[in-house]
């Protein structure tokens, strides 16, 4: 059988030292910094009882690649936010059923540094009326994405830093350790609800200090080890 419209084309996220990265799915985890749960008004969790993480998703095309380039203002926000993550690439499918938290690390091909894009007025409003948060996270363009690094290349993720400049004044910054879950915990999750396939990319979730972008602001996301994502909003 023939198509009857055009083929969409599939996203892909270049990859340092060559080849691109084909995205399938994008996971997102809600609430993994204790330190923004708290800025957002959410119970923090502690260690011994943080019970499950919270999922959210957003379209595979909702990546952006490039550098310095110019993203979108979303139309039907008057409060875009930044949310700066740590984004794993999945290399290999999970096998079926649930996921030992010792085999999920062997799924994960490389690392790369986001942003999670937010119209945080109409999150607010889902929030409060119970709604899905899809208008609020998986609008077009709402993930920017810098090149993805080979897992081997990055190593240990704990004592790395990942922050964020706004016209090149520090608006979020973190060591990765503080993360409530860490990636083997959250893949091992994810994988209770779907499988794990090869191309999922999963934004790991952002410490405090998000806030507002405007139209015209420059940022650069920095993950230590992974490298930069610069780009503008549009004016
Ligand atoms: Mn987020």
């Amino acid at each position: 059988m023939t198509d009857v419209i055009p083929t969409p084309s599939i996203p892909r996220v270049p990859v340092a030292g060559g080849g691109t990265f084909p995205v399938h799915r994008i996971y997102c985890v809600g609430r993994n910094f204790a330190d923004h749960a708290r800025e957002m008004g959410a119970s923090v969790p502690d260690a011994a009882e943080r019970g499950r993480p919270m999922f959210f998703s957003k379209p595979a095309d909702a990546i952006v690649v490039g550098h310095d380039d110019v993203i979108p203002y979303p139309p039907s926000t008057s409060d875009l936010h930044h949310e700066v993550e740590l984004v794993v690439a999945i290399g290999t499918d999970a096998p079926e059923g649930v996921l030992p938290i010792d085999q999920a690390q062997a799924l994960v091909y490389g690392y790369a540094v986001g942003l999670d894009l937010t119209r945080r007025d109409l999150q607010a409003a889902a929030k409060q009326k119970g709604h899905p948060w899809d208008a609020a996270k998986g609008f077009d363009a709402s993930a920017p994405i810098s090149e993805i690094v080979h897992a081997a290349e990055v190593g240990d993720l704990a004592a790395l830093n990942l922050s964020l400049e706004i016209n090149g004044e520090v608006r979020q910054q973190s060591l990765l350790d503080q993360m409530i879950w860490n990636v083997p915990e959250i893949l091992h999750e994810l994988s209770r609800l779907w499988r794990l396939r090869a191309g999922d990319l999963v934004f790991m979730g952002t410490p405090s200090g998000v806030a507002a972008l405007k139209p015209g602001d420059r940022f650069s996301a920095r993950l230590e080890n992974v490298g930069e994502r610069h780009g503008v909003i549009a004016g």
